[in-house]
């Protein structure tokens, strides 16, 4: 009674670890731009966290052309088709549903608590 989509979010949060180069590129990219950027012209550290994670390949902007939620949903799909058997989830017990978090001990489908 697990919910795909609910999958997906957690891989989206707790398993970049999966994401290929260029997506891991992109994250880093989407970074930059957010976290970086705002401050390049005023913190040194930041113009080169800035220059370091900043992408200007191609196959990694496309990536992100819908938008940063359209980008993990993407990766996260394809991790959940070609890498699902290496995934470690934190799963319920007793319903095997997908838990909220990696460390989460109560089911959030049949209230189960494993603490
Ligand atoms: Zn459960």
């Amino acid at each position: 009674m697990e919910n795909k989509e609910d999958i997906i979010e957690y891989i989206s949060s707790y398993c970049t670890n999966h994401y290929n180069e260029l997506e891991k590129a992109a994250i880093n990219h989407h970074i930059a731009q957010v976290k970086f950027l705002p401050y390049k012209n005023k913190v040194k550290k930041m113009a080169d966290a800035y220059e370091r994670n900043t992408s200007t390949n191609p196959k990694v902007l496309e990536l992100l052309k819908n938008g940063i939620e359209e980008f993990y949903k993407r990766a996260s799909e394809r991790v959940f088709k070609e890498n699902f058997e290496e995934l470690k989830l934190n799963r319920c017990p007793k319903c095997n549903g997908i838990a909220r978090t990696p460390k989460a001990k109560q089911c959030r489908y049949c209230k189960y608590d494993w603490h």
